[in-house]
């Protein structure tokens, strides 16, 4: 382990905080790496989902060159290829993290619950708790915070604030996005099932549950939106991510034919969402089009979107130089793994102060 420079400490081994991690070691920084769950656990959830950037857009040079350099007979897929979740987790993301380059940094299934400075105000303090429950305290020099925003889903209610009863609801509302055509399919098949949302997300679930739908005709979707659209997904215009737009296009045809027992309620906001229980579904009740509106389903899928956890870093003054925010808790729905590889690049010039340094660059590879 290189003994020189700040130690740095990376929250979060998803996408970008492997390629930080990575970065940092190739300056022959001192890195610890956190998650509190396994190698990018996040896009583990989500695995199953077909990623919209083909594989060459969520890797970086220094990344490729660290697996061929460790694994030389490891087949990666092409640059243009389309990947899942899955496949790029076991293809890039895995590999990456049991790499010689990382293995001793990575500390899985510890999860850095607060972040704050010493009474000396120079180094960072964690505290770190492991799965068993056991607590630590780790110290740093530089902070990169790259725990993504996956697992803080956003409240069904309107405003950003729970619906009344959404709380005692919510482990029984789903906030992943399902795989409702794979190993989540009994628990929605021939099931009512409200979907409240208007992003990606949503519009996968209701394709799927619209799937399903011909296979198991008692499924009936009812979607439910804030936006006032007709269509309830914006089309990008000559969108170079064709997946993205054809599933944009599915959607919203589902929604506007409102048939394949689907049921569409734009400018729709929720106040009320009660559970009754594992026989007795939910019961959502709010507002659609001005006036009162409620339904009666037996399942609930809250696409809503995802939110940074501000409790993290809630004991340091904003602005600390020393902490960063890097990869998806950066930006919001169209967030892209290319963005957050440039971020870290940027990062780790701020650092050493050299404006030009830039691993990433070909001669890198
Ligand atoms: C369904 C879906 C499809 C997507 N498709 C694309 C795509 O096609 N192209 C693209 O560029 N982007 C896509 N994205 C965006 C995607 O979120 C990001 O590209 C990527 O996952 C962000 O990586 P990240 O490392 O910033 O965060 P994440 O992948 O969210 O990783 C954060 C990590 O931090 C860990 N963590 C969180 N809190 C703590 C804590 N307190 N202590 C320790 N560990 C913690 C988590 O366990 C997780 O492993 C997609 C996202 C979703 C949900």
């Amino acid at each position: 382990m290189p003994k020189a420079g700040p130690r740095v400490a990376v929250i979060g081994a998803g996408p970008v905080g492997l390629e930080a991690a990575l970065y940092a070691r190739a300056l022959g920084l001192p890195v610890a790496v956190y998650d509190r769950g396994g190698i990018a656990d996040h896009v583990r959830r989500w695995g199953h989902a077909r990623l919209f950037t083909p594989f060459g857009l969520n890797v970086t040079p220094l990344g490729l060159a660290t697996l061929r350099r460790e694994k030389p007979a490891r087949d990666l897929p092409a640059d243009a290829d389309p990947v899942t979740g899955r496949e790029f987790r076991d293809a890039y993301l895995v590999p990456l993290g049991e790499s010689e380059a990382l293995l001793e940094s990575l500390h899985l299934e510890h999860a850095v619950t607060h972040v704050g400075r010493a009474a000396d105000g120079k180094a960072f303090r964690l505290l770190v708790r492991a799965a068993n429950g056991r607590e630590r305290l780790d110290a740093a020099d530089l902070v990169l915070d790259c725990t993504g925003t996956y697992g803080t889903p956003n409240w069904l209610g309107d405003g950003g604030v729970p619906a009344v009863g959404e709380q005692a609801a919510r482990p029984h509302v789903a906030a992943d996005l399902e795989d409702v055509l794979g190993e989540r399919r009994p628990h929605y098949a021939g099931r009512s099932v409200a979907v409240v949302g208007d992003g990606y997300s949503a519009a996968a679930t209701v394709c799927g549950l619209a799937a399903l739908a011909e296979e198991h005709p008692a499924t009936w979707v009812v979607w439910l939106t804030r936006g006032p659209r007709g269509q309830p997904l914006p089309r990008v215009a000559n969108d170079p991510f064709r997946e993205r737009d054809r599933l944009a296009a599915r959607a919203n045809a589902l929604a506007t034919r409102c048939d394949g027992n689907l049921e569409f309620h734009p400018q729709t906001v929720l106040d009320e969402v009660v559970y009754h229980g594992p026989d007795g579904g939910f019961r959502l009740a709010g507002r659609s089009n001005g006036k009162p509106a409620a339904w009666e389903v037996e399942r609930v899928v809250a696409a809503v979107g995802h939110r940074p956890d501000g409790g993290l870093a809630a004991g340091l003054r904003p602005g600390d130089p020393g902490y960063v925010v890097l990869g998806a808790k950066t930006g919001g729905p169209g967030f892209l793994l290319r963005d957050g590889f440039d971020q870290v690049r940027r990062a780790f010039a701020a650092v050493t102060g050299d404006p030009r340094l830039d691993l990433y660059a070909k001669k890198a590879a």
